[in-house]
């Protein structure tokens, strides 16, 4: 059986892996010639660090005892059975781990440009640094990403939202140790009348400040500066502050989201075409929950194309990304500025005060 995984992402590296596992040494295809060293993912969250722990991919650390839900802190050792683990890692080294235990090479250069249907499968067209070719394969599965072409090239849609109710801006920075003293606590969300801000420190790089802003001045054709996330900071907060430019080695964050995507595929398979990971579904997240979802699309659907029946995995894992999709819009509400909103977390903090309500928040966090 030749199984294609198209993406050498962190979900098309998991998938080739698991692959391995189960006695299948999938051919991996990867447009880009050299890893990305984009600032992406500062870490894993959910049930998917437990899995890595399992392959032996990270030492084993126990249940993470805090975390964060809505801009809640959340004290998670209030829980018996405490299913939040948190696995801090930059993208770019979790992927590194996965290729070399994944143990099969990734062909990098080689663009995946086309699919036809053929008798018993499908075959692929690729462009690679020596020129053309096809691959007649079994299964392809993308893990080419939100804009992945193997999901457009199947025919298979791509529906939700673009919100743009809300502007979000990060960047690192030097933060002045007056502002890291405050009141203010790193690593959570705070909600202030004007928006949200969160601060944190990854490793040893510099603090990344995040902002959300539910109306706020944006010209979305200008490149994002520094100055443009003070003055963003500055509103949120009430009052301004000095904000330096990072030290150390880049690359280094500096962005602006102006529409949150929200969009899940209308199939995971089209016949033997399939999708994982951020092919599959893209959410503006809370917390971190992408590569949590697509690591676990990655181990779901490993087994099943290695048994060649891959009927079940859209119901196995589509219900998770929905979850997700839920629970972010379910953070949105509780972050947005206002006196209904104030109404709802005053509600909220006595249920999530409950075993059952933090139990269930826990849950939702850990995904599946
Ligand atoms: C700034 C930022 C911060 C984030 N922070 C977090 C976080 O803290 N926690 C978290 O869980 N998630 C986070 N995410 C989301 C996370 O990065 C993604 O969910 C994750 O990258 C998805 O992995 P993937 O393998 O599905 O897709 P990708 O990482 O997008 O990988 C897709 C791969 O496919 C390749 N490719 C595309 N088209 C083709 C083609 N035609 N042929 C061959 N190869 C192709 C691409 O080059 C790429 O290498 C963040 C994302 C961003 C942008």
């Amino acid at each position: 059986m030749v199984v294609v995984v198209v993406g050498a992402g962190p979900v098309g590296l998991m998938l080739a892996s698991e692959l391995v596992r189960s006695g299948v040494r999938p051919v991996v295809l990867e447009a880009l010639p050299s890893p990305s060293v984009a600032p992406k993912a500062n870490g894993v969250v959910g049930l998917a660090v437990p899995l890595l722990y399992d392959r032996g991919l990270f030492p084993r650390r126990g249940p993470a005892p805090r975390f964060m839900y809505g801009g809640f802190p959340l004290d998670l050792r209030r829980l018996p059975d405490n299913p939040v683990y948190v696995q801090p890692v930059p993208q770019r080294s979790l992927e590194s781990v996965l290729a070399s235990h994944a143990g099969v090479p990734v062909r990098r250069g080689h663009t995946v440009v086309g699919l036809r249907p053929a008798s018993s499968g499908v075959t692929v067209s690729v462009s690679g640094p020596a020129g053309s070719y096809t691959i007649d394969a079994s299964y392809v599965v993308g893990c080419d990403g939100a804009h992945s072409r193997v999901r457009k090239a199947a025919g298979i849609g791509f529906p939700g939202v673009s919100d743009s109710r809300v502007v979000s801006r990060s960047a690192h920075v030097s933060l002045p140790l007056s502002f890291r003293l405050g009141r203010h606590r790193p690593y959570l969300f705070h909600r202030t009348p004007h928006g949200v801000f969160s601060y944190a420190r990854f490793g040893r790089g510099p603090h990344l400040v995040t902002t959300l802003e539910w109306s706020s001045p944006v010209d979305s054709d200008a490149p994002v500066t520094l100055d443009e996330v003070r003055l963003s900071l500055g509103r949120v907060l009430g009052r301004s502050v000095r904000l330096g430019a990072p030290s150390g080695p880049g690359p280094h964050v500096l962005r602006r989201s102006t529409a949150r995507q929200n969009r899940i595929a209308s199939s995971y398979v089209s016949g033997r075409v399939l999708l994982a990971g951020d092919a599959a579904h893209v959410v503006a997240g809370f917390g971190g929950p992408l590569l949590n979802l697509g690591l676990l699309d990655a181990v779901d659907l490993a087994p099943r194309l290695a048994s060649n029946d891959v009927s079940g995995y859209d119901a196995a894992r589509r219900p998770w990304a929905e979850r997700v999709l839920a629970s972010s819009a379910e953070q949105a509400a509780l972050l947005s500025p206002g006196a209904e909103t104030d109404a709802r977390r005053a509600e909220f903090a006595r249920y999530l005060a409950t075993p059952s309500g933090l139990r269930r928040v826990a849950s939702t966090i850990a995904g599946g």
